[in-house]
């Protein structure tokens, strides 16, 4: 299969470019020349395939024969590797849980199967390869748990120093071995504007290749893909109907997962997007009007984005048709206090703990739901990973799960840098060769 860039249909690449690269030359974005409808073989095989094997058979189309068949099949079974069950919360709302995997959010999903494309085809190249990414927090940890001991591919996360949370900066920092966590001092977008530079510096990729890893690499944000089909098959084991599946939305990697796997037949009845208050989409969706903006901090901060990457290939699948967008999707805003009124009411009524992101996407559902459906939300991370927010409306400790203890006890390692280009430049350098 051939990838398109979103600012050109007739620029295509093949997959080991478009995974290498993650952007096209004019800086599009990659998306697929076409997308599959699965065969029936595929719905009646569905209640008995893992995870793993769903992985296999939904994705072989857009990574095979590039990529062997029977590696394929291995690379799922190792990348898809831990459970995302269906749990009930109330009569008709269950949440799909995304975060048992090693960094407690969907994003491990993404990032442990794009590491494993990514060796795959390094494997023979004559030189490391070295992702850079900028992280405010969830991204910088999935991305290095997920490259972790992959021969020939070094990490660095960039991060502003003193603005993750302490659970955050001990999943990315404690690694070693492949990956290098660099402090920065500075915001998050500093953090971005030094990725960038490098990007745009043909002295270092002469030196070294460089690649991202953020939810703009096709293999990072297709794989995500997979739970839409397997909480499909639970739903329906489970003897739910008429489903609405409401996905708490960034930079709307997920929901254009989500929004594939519908375009190849997941019978879904419609699907809902949940912002926090960067509420560029929903207002669009309202309006047909898309205003950037400035993204503003939240408790749901894995959100906190005013220029939504991915949704140039929502409107690309859409063919820019708000109509045809609107007939699929609605959108809602949350704000701070909902979020936190979710968190507590759902904690007193149903005995369920929510993160701030998925407490956006409980709300929103629960304030859409119509008559005769069941809603299912994506939980996308685990309460435990944001516990300054959640013991205080909770009122009481959220249950570490060991591998997030494992974390808090390593040994923090870090590289320093003051946010000068040339300075960090050189932190690459030291690390790379
Ligand atoms: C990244 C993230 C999101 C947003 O996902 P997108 O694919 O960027 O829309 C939601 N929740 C959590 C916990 C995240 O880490």
């Amino acid at each position: 299969m051939l990838f398109y860039s979103t600012n050109n249909k007739e620029l295509k690449s093949d997959l080991k470019q478009a995974v290498i690269h993650g952007l096209a030359a004019d800086k599009g974005l990659f998306m697929p020349e076409s997308i599959p409808v699965l065969p029936d073989s595929f719905w009646d095989e569905l209640p008995r395939l893992s995870l793993g094997e769903i992985g296999f058979e939904t994705l072989k189309y857009f990574f095979c024969p590039e990529i062997p068949e029977d590696e394929f099949r291995q690379l799922t079974n190792e990348a898809f590797n831990f459970p995302v069950p269906v749990v009930p919360v109330s009569s008709n709302i269950s949440a799909l849980e995304l975060f048992h995997g090693p960094t407690l959010a969907f994003k491990d999903i993404g990032a442990r199967f794009l590491a494993r494309v990514m060796a795959r085809f390094t494997r023979d190249y004559e030189r490391d390869i070295n992702v850079l990414v900028a992280t405010s927090g969830d991204t910088g940890s999935a991305v290095a748990n997920g490259f972790l001991g992959v021969k020939g591919v070094n990490v660095f996360v960039l991060y502003p120093k003193g603005l993750v949370s302490d659970v955050q900066e001990k999943q990315f920092t404690t690694l070693g071995q492949n990956i290098t966590a660099i402090e920065v001092d500075g915001t998050f977008d500093d953090c971005q504007r030094l990725v960038k530079t490098a990007f745009m510096d043909d002295g270092l990729k002469q030196q070294l290749t460089l690649t991202s890893a953020n939810s703009i690499n096709l293999a990072r944000f297709l794989p995500q893909m997979v739970y839409y089909f397997f909480a499909y098959a639970q739903a329906v084991e489970q003897g739910h109907k008429e489903l609405v599946v409401c996905v708490p939305s960034g930079n709307f990697g997920n929901l254009t997962a989500g929004l594939i796997a519908h375009r190849m037949g997941l019978p879904v009845k419609r699907f809902i997007a949940a912002t926090n208050i960067n509420d560029v989409v929903p207002k669009y969706l309202a309006s047909g009007h898309y205003q950037a903006a400035p993204g503003i901090a939240t408790p749901a901060n894995a959100m906190d984005v005013g220029d939504p990457s991915n949704f140039i290939r929502i409107q690309k699948l859409f063919q820019h048709d708000l109509n045809r967008i609107t007939e699929v999707m609605t959108g809602l805003s949350v704000n701070n206090d909902a979020i936190f009124s979710t968190i507590r009411d759902v904690f007193d009524s149903e005995a369920y703990v929510l993160d701030p992101h998925g407490a956006i996407a409980y709300y929103a559902l629960d304030n859409c739901l119509e008559q005769g459906e069941h809603g299912i939300f994506l939980a996308t991370a685990h309460p435990a990973k944001f516990p300054e927010t959640v013991e205080k409306i909770i009122e009481r400790r959220v249950e570490q799960p060991d591998r997030l203890k494992a974390f808090l006890n390593g040994e923090k390692k870090v590289e320093n840098s003051s946010g000068l280009y040339e300075e960090f430049k050189q932190v690459i350098l030291d690390n790379a060769l």
